[in-house]
């Protein structure tokens, strides 16, 4: 099936048009007027690649070729629309456009009957209702009609509220839900949202993991103190604890292995003043690794990074886990199935990668046989308007997406 560079292309610059101020990144929250615009351009799409469309209770639009019912088993791929304030043109966009690139390919190619579903998530980014991913937990049932419901929106209104124009309906979402065999499986091309395979020139990856993620709060607590006439040996200072702890996390990710990180992203410090020995330091880690046993092991150096520095300083400490989310293995036999398929088109060896972020992929990977494809993104800028991927190696996403979906297994 021929992919053609140009309708890629041109779908991304349409779809950088739906937005309040084009030219200046995207800003297109869920169920918001720019929103329907870039979905009103890929159903527009669809139609005119002889496809019919529906939109599910939750709220994604699902595109299929006419002659394949929604009840035939088919092959799902897709992405988001939705893109932070002030965010790129790419995120999200490359996905949905390279499943829709799939389905003119096969109306060009007479193959009218390709079991293959192109599918628009709602709302992946979470910044619209403070949690991400919202259409695509919907769907597969991971979170009910009365928690969506629970979520609201900076202008007040509830998920189903704000999404009643958009096609979005609780009284249809449990019948509705995700049914696993209608579906052979689901790959995802996202941009990498990270530096290294642009760094490497690694143009398209195959994705196996997204990684875990285990957020904390941390407090150390001494006594504040003159800084003029309190010796050095007879401090409590507890920024002093908090930064001993801090240098030694970054050296962390060592020891947890490859695609491990480790960030403290916030901290706060009392009484924070010049000739105050602090009293009390209050901080942040967020630790992400590609499996839940590396998490475990980063989770007890953590409480005992804090204990030694306490000791040593005769600080009080407080570690508190505020998140655990697992880490997602992606699908073994899918993946073997890309490698084999990206052999076949010249694409050897394929580049293999984790994902640091959270994508739609990570909600159906424990119900559907998932995978993901990455594209590399021009110095790993994302949520940004600066965020740049080449056309070019979208297209080369979408050819291996096309040769996945239409090999025989
Ligand atoms: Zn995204």
């Amino acid at each position: 099936m021929p992919i053609c560079v140009e309708r890629i292309a041109a779908d991304i610059a349409a779809i950088a048009r739906c937005t309040p101020a084009a030219g200046a990144g995207s800003d297109r929250p869920t169920f918001s007027p720019a929103w329907r615009q870039a979905r009103d351009h890929c159903i527009a799409e669809a139609e005119r690649a002889g496809c019919h469309w529906r939109i599910d209770a939750a709220g994604n639009v699902h595109i299929r070729p006419t002659a394949v019912e929604w009840s035939r088993r088919a092959w799902l791929s897709g992405s988001h629309i939705d893109s932070v304030p002030l965010g790129g043109d790419f995120d999200g966009v490359v996905g949905v456009v390279a499943a829709l690139e799939v389905l003119r390919a096969a109306h060009e190619d007479g193959r009218s009957d390709l079991p293959f579903e192109a599918i628009v998530f709602a709302e992946e980014e979470g910044t619209t209702f403070g949690l991400g991913m919202l259409g695509s937990r919907g769907w597969a049932g991971t979170l009910d009609a009365a928690a969506l419901g629970g979520l609201r929106n900076r202008d007040g209104l509830t998920w189903w509220q704000a999404g009643a124009d958009y096609g979005a309906d609780p009284g249809r979402l449990a019948s509705e839900r995700l049914v696993a065999a209608d579906y052979a499986g689901f790959v995802e091309v996202h941009i990498e949202q990270g530096p290294a395979m642009w760094k490497h020139d690694r143009r398209v990856a195959l994705v196996t993991a997204i990684a875990g993620r285990r957020q904390y709060a941390v407090t150390l607590r001494g006594v504040a103190n003159h800084a003029g006439s309190t010796g050095m040996d007879d401090r409590h200072d507890a920024l002093a604890g908090a930064a001993e702890v801090i240098a030694a996390l970054e050296c962390l990710p060592d020891l947890l292995g490859e695609h491990a990180v480790a960030t403290v992203g916030r901290i706060a410090v009392e009484p924070n003043a010049v000739n105050v020995i602090p009293a009390r330091a209050d901080f942040t880690i967020d630790l992400r690794a590609p499996d839940d046993a590396a998490l475990d092991v980063g989770d007890a150096r953590i409480a005992e990074l804090v204990a030694a520095a306490g000791l040593r300083r005769g600080l009080t400490h407080d570690v508190r886990r505020t998140e655990s989310l697992p880490a997602v293995r992606l699908d073994a036999a899918l993946a073997d199935r890309v490698r084999r398929v990206a052999a076949g088109l010249g694409m050897t060896p394929l580049p293999e990668a984790v994902s640091g972020a959270l994508h739609d992929a990570a909600i159906l990977a424990p119900i559907l046989p998932t995978v993901m494809l990455f594209v590399a993104s021009r110095d790993g800028v994302s949520h940004n308007p600066a965020e740049f991927s080449r056309i070019e190696d979208v297209a080369a996403a979408t050819r291996l997406l096309a040769a996945i979906v239409t090999t025989p297994v």
